[in-house]
């Protein structure tokens, strides 16, 4: 089978995480322990994730014509993805992460959303490389919700299946949600949407409504170590997460989403695609960080064959 077609239209983000003894009160001076800078940004975790499965994957950004900006550009080249919609912003920063890291593993974290915040649909304008023949769409919510909505309705006209990871939560307009062939959301994000507390499968179905309601076709409530739930207007299923020696859950929904995003690309039933997106997200909770985190094509496989004979 020739590779699918995906496109991400997203933030990317630089992070600073600085490690130290106890986190900085106002106003004090921590001498930290340690400092490391990586690739991040729901946006570009997602568009990793998918060309490590095996998608031919466009991203769609806005980057500073700044070092960061060169970083991230050539981060995003290093894992083969298309940058021909790529837009460097000579007024405003690249977008970066403050990240503090105390001895218990406990953090604080500001995000600086920088060139992410004018991220616009004349990004793509005249591209029209980035969009002939696209399979899916990916995207999330750390870029202008205007931005969203012209993507997803892009992606339409060309027939693409448009999968929104509806994070970090932020009030959206009503017309998005028919916009959406399969919308995405943790436990925190669906009840903030819905107003219906989750912690369980059932809570997940009541609060899928809600979305299914507004016309979104299908909903995936990821639910950590309890897997996720499928939620369509006459039906739910549950997908048991695989049991795992996690370490680490960064990155876990981004390599989810990336996984249930190439598989519908590929014509897969939803059916198979969540225990697909399940294993990607389990592996990447084996390891430690976000983007060195998200596993390739053959980890994913390897690891289902695994653990479905047994
Ligand atoms: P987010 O990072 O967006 O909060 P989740 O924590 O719900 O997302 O994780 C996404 C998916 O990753 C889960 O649905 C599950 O398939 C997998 N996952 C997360 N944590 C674990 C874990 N501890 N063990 C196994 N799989 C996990």
């Amino acid at each position: 089978m020739p590779p699918v077609k995906v496109v991400v239209v997203g933030s990317a983000n630089m992070d600073l995480i600085g490690l130290c003894p106890h986190l900085p009160a106002p106003g004090e001076t921590v001498l930290g322990t340690g400092f490391e800078m990586a690739c991040g940004g729901k946006g570009a975790n997602q568009a990793v994730a998918c060309a490590r499965l095996g998608a031919v994957t466009f991203f769609v950004c806005r980057l500073g014509k700044d070092s960061f900006g060169d970083l991230l550009e050539e981060n995003l080249r290093k894992e083969g993805i298309r940058t021909d919609a790529v837009v460097r912003d000579s007024e405003m920063p690249s977008g970066v992460a403050l990240i503090f890291v105390d001895s218990k593993g406990q953090n604080q974290i500001l995000v600086a959303p920088g060139s992410n915040g004018r991220l616009s649909p004349s990004d793509w304008q005249g591209k029209e490389e980035v969009w002939k023949g696209a399979d899916a769409l990916l995207l999330q919510l750390e870029i202008p919700v205007e931005t969203v909505a012209a993507a997803l309705h892009r992606a339409r006209e060309e027939g693409a299946l448009t999968v929104l990871n509806a994070a970090p939560f932020r009030p959206l307009p009503q017309h998005i949600w028919s916009q959406v062939s399969v919308c995405v959301v943790n436990e925190k994000e669906a009840e903030a949407f819905t107003g219906v507390p989750v912690a369980e499968p059932n809570d997940a179905v009541t609060a899928g409504q809600w979305f299914l309601a507004r016309g979104t076709d299908a909903v995936v409530v990821t639910l950590g170590e309890k897997g996720s739930v499928l939620v369509l207007k006459d039906s739910y299923t549950v997908f048991p997460a695989f049991a795992v020696n996690a370490v680490d859950a960064t990155a876990a929904g981004d390599a989810f989403c990336g996984a249930l995003t190439v598989r519908l690309a590929e014509k897969a039933p939803l059916t198979d695609a969540l225990p697909f997106a399940n294993a990607a997200g389990a592996l990447a909770c084996t390891r430690l960080g976000a983007q060195p985190s998200l596993p390739t094509r053959q980890e994913v496989e390897t690891f289902l064959k695994e653990r479905t004979a047994s």
